[in-house]
């Protein structure tokens, strides 16, 4: 089918926007996160409501049509669109209600991180989100969602009460504990893969709303000093503590000391999701390590410093993951070296400890596993020119090497690229991943929703 006929396709009742590729707006409602994605659906229908969503998926199954969703369009897969298929973008579903006394909210799967924290901020409420305002809500959550707030507060997933979605079949359902318990399990870290969630229904926490938050920047040659620093004061930190290092190179802004502007940095980036007079406590041997070239760390909106991590979209993008059993000393060598020559402006590597709310969650008790790695290591590789994609993506690759000896062989699911099925398959590990291919193929046998991180349906073979 071409792309001009479904463009004549009425979708009656549809209360959304149906932007064909001859529409103005095509291009812009098509672009992802991922500058190298560059893909062209015959039909982006923007819903309105979960009644819309049923309608342009039943339109895809009748025309023999792929599917893709669209939440925020952050994966680097960029698999929120797709060519020659609908794209169901959920863009147009913002609405978030709160209910302050219970803390809780249910949130339409549109929104963005951005948009969820300023709103539950309001009443003095949050929930671990991702680490960039931007990020859709809904791909991020169903992936189990890792962010500043997860030692305290859980993983996304681990704060999840019921999701709202449509399945493969058309039908509008509730997943909880109570409802569909073994979708609410697949649901909680199983990505995009048993229908298309039109509402989230989240526990809220009480935080700040001003916390004590920052950045501490290091030259890049005390990074392996500095590693072993924030692994040895990992060891008794209490759950409230966020933090992450990052090796990237100094942006042109005012917070920089003016030397540093350009060239490789140690970035620390910190939250004490509790008090501030007990953080500036908690924190102090930390901050008084070093010394930095910077501290930054001081009371903050909580909403403000979600805004502190890189943003690079229109870049080109190469990501790639690893869950880590152990950060000797060996390590920290090898991997310090690499703070010296980051890969481009557009690039970051990011090491975060674990610990903390989501290792005390039975590993079982949600499809997302590898709750006790000690480590996560996130190669978010990003540049400008398409020509050094072949290259980059080598040397992503050749750098993401020098920690696999201390790789669990597990990654996070949230955190890879195009790595290929052996890789998506390895978020899960055997055991979870015959249970999820078993809910697969209960929820969606003809694999509808394949346009994500797949889990195959069992009854397709292995
Ligand atoms: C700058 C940046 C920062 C990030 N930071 C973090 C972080 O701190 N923590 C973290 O865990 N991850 C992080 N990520 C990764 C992020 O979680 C994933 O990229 C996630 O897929 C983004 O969600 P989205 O809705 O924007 O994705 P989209 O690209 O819109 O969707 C990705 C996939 O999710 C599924 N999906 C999306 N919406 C729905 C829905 N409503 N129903 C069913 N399936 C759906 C679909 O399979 C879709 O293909 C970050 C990504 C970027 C680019």
């Amino acid at each position: 089918m071409s792309i001009a006929e479904v463009g004549r396709f009425d979708l009656p009742g549809f209360a959304g926007t149906l932007i064909h590729p001859h529409h103005a707006g095509y291009d812009e409602a098509r672009r992802v996160y991922n500058g190298m994605i560059d893909r062209r659906p015959a039909l982006i229908a923007r819903c309105n409501s979960a009644d819309d969503v049923v309608l342009a998926l039943a339109l895809a199954r009748r025309e023999g049509l792929p599917v893709s969703v669209f939440g925020g369009g952050h994966a680097v897969t960029g698999s929120a669109v797709c060519d020659d298929g609908v794209c169901i973008d959920l863009r147009g579903m913002k609405d978030i209600r709160i209910d302050p006394a219970g803390q809780t909210c249910r949130a339409e799967a549109g929104l963005n991180w951005g948009e969820f924290d300023a709103a539950t901020a309001r009443h003095g409420l949050a929930l671990t989100g991702g680490r960039n305002p931007t990020t859709g809500v809904a791909g991020l959550s169903l992936g189990s969602g890792s962010g500043w707030l997860e030692r305290k507060f859980g993983y996304v997933c681990d704060n999840l009460i019921s999701a709202e979605l449509v399945t493969a079949d058309g039908r509008k359902v509730i997943a909880s504990e109570t409802e569909n318990p073994d979708l609410f399990w697949g649901l909680r870290g199983g990505g995009g893969n048993f229908g298309i969630v039109t509402a989230f229904h989240f526990r809220l926490h009480r935080l700040g709303p001003i916390v004590l938050a920052g950045v501490l920047l290091y030259p890049a040659p005390m990074a392996a000093a500095v590693l072993r620093h924030m692994r040895d004061f990992m060891r008794a930190a209490p759950d409230e503590v966020g933090i992450g290092m990052v090796f990237t190179t100094a942006p042109d802004a005012p917070f920089v000391p003016e030397p540093a502007r350009g060239k490789p940095i140690v970035v620390v980036q910190l939250i004490y999701a509790g008090d501030v007079e007990e953080g500036i406590r908690v924190l102090a041997p930390f901050r008084a390590f070093g010394p930095p070239a910077a501290d930054l760390v001081q009371p903050m909106p909580y909403t403000e410093f979600q805004k502190m991590g890189g943003n690079f979209p229109g870049a080109q993008n190469y990501w790639t993951a690893d869950f880590l059993n152990e950060l000797p000393e060996e390590a920290i060598d090898a991997y310090a070296k690499l703070a010296l020559t980051p890969l481009s402006p557009q690039s970051a590597i990011i090491l975060v400890p674990g610990g903390g709310a989501p290792s005390r969650v039975d590993e079982e008790a949600t499809a997302f596993g590898m709750r006790t790695a000690p480590w996560n290591v996130h190669y978010i590789c990003g540049w400008t020119n398409p020509a050094d994609n072949a290259a980059n993506t080598a040397r992503v690759k050749q750098i993401a090497s020098v920690l696999k000896p201390w790789s669990t062989g597990r990654v996070y699911l949230n955190y890879i690229g195009n790595e290929g099925q052996e890789r998506v398959d390895a978020a899960f590990g055997e055991k979870k991943l015959a249970r999820l291919r078993e809910l697969k193929a209960k929820w969606d046998p003809d694999n509808v929703f394949r346009h994500n991180h797949n889990i195959r349906p069992a009854a397709a073979g292995a």
